[in-house]
C-alpha cells in the first residue's frame, strides 16, 4: 500500500528555510550520487500530524557515511562519522535573529539484502528502504519521504502509518516486535502518552504475551536506561509508569516498587516540576532524574542499587542520584523548625537544584513554604560591595574581606542593607 503522495508542498511550509533548503541539497546529492534518500523516522510523523520535530533523519540507499561527507561540504556542516555503525551525525550551526543554533542531521546507510530467487532469475535487491522501515518499531514511526530531486516529497507509506497516524493508533509492523526488542514497550508507552494515541488491542496482546513468556526478564542494557528516562522527561511520569505496572512490567524494573504510593509521589513530584516552571526557575535541571529519584526514594538502600543495576544507569548517574537522595533526606530532617532566613540560607545554598525540588515533593507545608521563600527570594541576594569596593574604603585585603561579606549577607538575608551606601556603612563600621 505504498501511497503516492507528495508532500514537498508541507514540508516547505512546515520546516525551517534552513531545514528545507538542507533537504533539497540532499536531494540533489542523492541524484548525484546515484543513491536514494529519505527522511524518516519521527521527523515525516511530526510532519504529517504538523507537530514541531526536533531532529533531522535522512536513510540512504547507497553509503552513509560517504553521503554525509559530501552534503556537508555543500552546507558547510561539520561530519561526526561513526563507521561502526556505517552511520554519520552533520552539525550544522546557523544563525537567527543574531542568535547562534546549532542541530544535528542523522545520516544512517539503509542495509541492503539480497535474496536468491528461484531457478534461472537473476538476484533481486529488494528495495532496501522497504527493509530499513520495516526494522522499525511502530507504522507511525516508519514513513519515509523520498527527498531524491527527481521524486522530491513522496510520502513512502508501506505499513499504514498514515492510517494509524489518522486513527491515532500504536501499532507493532508484526509478531515478533517485542521478542526482537522488548525495549519498545516502554516506547510504546511513550508515544501513546506524549501523542495522545491508543496501542492498539493486537500490539497490546503482543506485549502482555511477552510479559507472559518472560521476554523482559532478560531485558536489559543502556538502552533500557534511555527509554525509561525519555519516558520518564517526556510524559507525566504518574500516568506512563501505571501504565508500565499495569502491563506488568514495573515489576520487572524492581518488585519492591509499590506502586499506589509511586503513582502520588509522581503526581506530587510533577506538580512540583510545574509549578517551578511557571514561577521562578531559570536554572536548567533535569526533572527525569527527579522522577528517577522520586522512583528510588521508598527501596531501601540494596534494593535502589540493584533497579539502578538493572536498568543498567551509567555510574555518574548512579552515584549522583542515590548521593543527591541521601542529601534530600538529610537536609529535610535537619530543616530548622523555627525558620529563620538566614538558617533557611545556610541549609539550602549548599544543595544544588534537583536536591531542592526532591526536597519539596516531600517536604511538609511549613518546610514547602521556606523553600518556596529560599527559592524565590533567599537564593538571589548578594552583597552589592565587590573587594574593589572595600579596598577603596582603605581596609586591608585579607580574610576579613570573607567575614565582611558574610556579615553583609546575614544582614541582608533578614532584609536589611537595602542600597550600596548602606552596605558601605556597614562595611566600614565592622569590627569598629
Ligand atoms: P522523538 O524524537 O519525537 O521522541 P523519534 O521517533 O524521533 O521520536 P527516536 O528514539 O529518536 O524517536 O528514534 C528515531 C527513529 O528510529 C524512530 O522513529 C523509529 O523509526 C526508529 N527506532 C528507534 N528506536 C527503535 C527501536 N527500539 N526499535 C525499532 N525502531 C526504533
Amino acid at each position: 500500500e505504498e501511497s503516492s503522495k507528495n508532500v514537498a508542498k508541507l514540508m516547505k511550509e512546515f520546516f525551517s528555510e534552513e531545514i528545507y533548503e538542507i533537504l533539497t541539497t540532499a536531494g540533489k546529492l542523492a541524484e548525484e550520487m546515484g543513491y536514494g534518500a529519505y527522511l524518516v523516522g519521527g521527523s515525516v510523523r511530526d510532519l504529517i500530524m504538523r507537530r514541531p520535530s526536533p531532529d533531522v533523519d535522512i536513510v540512504v540507499e547507497g553509503d552513509g557515511i560517504a553521503f554525509a561527507q559530501e552534503l556537508s561540504k555543500k552546507i558547510d556542516g561539520k561530519v561526526i562519522p561513526h563507521p561502526r555503525f556505517a552511520t554519520a551525525k552533520i552539525l550544522k550551526e546557523i544563525i537567527r535573529n543574531g542568535e547562534k543554533k546549532s542541530f544535528y542531521i542523522d545520516i544512517a546507510t539503509a542495509r541492503t539484502e539480497y535474496y536468491e530467487s528461484p531457478a534461472a532469475l537473476p538476484k533481486v535487491e529488494t528495495s532496501s528502504i522497504k527493509k530499513d522501515l520495516y526494522r522499525r518499531d511502530f507504522t507511525i514511526n516508519a514513513l519515509a519521504v523520498k527527498l531524491n530531486s527527481k521524486n522530491f516529497g513522496l510520502l513512502i507509506d508501506f505499513f499504514g502509518g498514515q492510517r494509524d497516524i489518522k486513527d491515532k493508533k500504536i501499532r507493532v509492523l508484526h509478531n515478533l516486535s517485542f521478542v526482537e526488542d522488548p525495549t519498545r514497550a516502554i516506547r510504546a508507552i511513550r508515544f501513546s502518552e506524549k501523542l495522545g494515541f491508543k496501542i492498539s488491542k493486537h500490539t497490546e496482546n503482543l506485549i502482555k504475551l511477552a510479559v507472559k513468556m518472560s521476554i523482559f526478564e532478560k531485558l536489559k542494557g543502556p538502552r533500557l536506561y534511555e527509554e525509561l528516562i525519555l519516558l520518564l522527561k517526556e510524559t507525566q511520569p504518574h500516568h506512563s509508569i501505571k501504565r508500565l505496572a499495569d502491563y506488568g512490567l514495573l515489576k520487572i524494573l524492581h518488585p519492591s516498587l509499590e506502586e499506589k504510593k509511586l503513582y502520588s509521589e509522581l503526581a506530587r513530584a510533577y506538580e512540583t516540576v510545574q509549578a517551578m516552571e511557571l514561577l521562578f526557575l531559570k536554572e536548567k535541571y533535569r526533572k527525569e532524574l527527579i522522577y528517577l529519584m522520586v522512583m528510588l526514594w521508598n527501596l531501601e538502600d540494596h534494593e535502589r542499587q540493584e533497579f539502578l543495576q538493572k536498568i543498567c544507569v551509567p555510574e555518574n548517574i548512579k552515584k549522583e542520584v542515590i548521593e543527591n537522595i541521601i542529601s534530600a533526606e538529610k537536609a529535610l530532617q535537619a530543616f530548622p523548625s523555627e525558620e529563620s532566613p538566614v538558617e533557611i540560607y545556610t541549609l539550602l545554598s549548599s544543595l544544588n537544584i534537583e536536591i531542592i525540588i526532591l526536597m519539596m515533593v516531600y517536604a511538609q507545608e511549613q518546610q514547602k513554604k521556606a523553600i518556596s521563600f529560599y527559592l524565590t527570594k533567599l537564593k538571589e541576594i548578594k552583597p552589592l560591595l565587590r573587594g574593589e569596593d572595600l579596598k577603596t574604603l582603605g581596609i586591608p585585603p585579607g580574610p576579613i574581606y570573607k567575614k565582611i561579606f558574610d556579615e553583609i549577607l546575614k544582614e541582608k538575608l533578614q532584609g536589611r542593607l537595602l542600597s550600596k551606601e548602606e552596605e558601605i556603612e556597614f562595611a566600614k563600621n565592622f569590627g569598629k
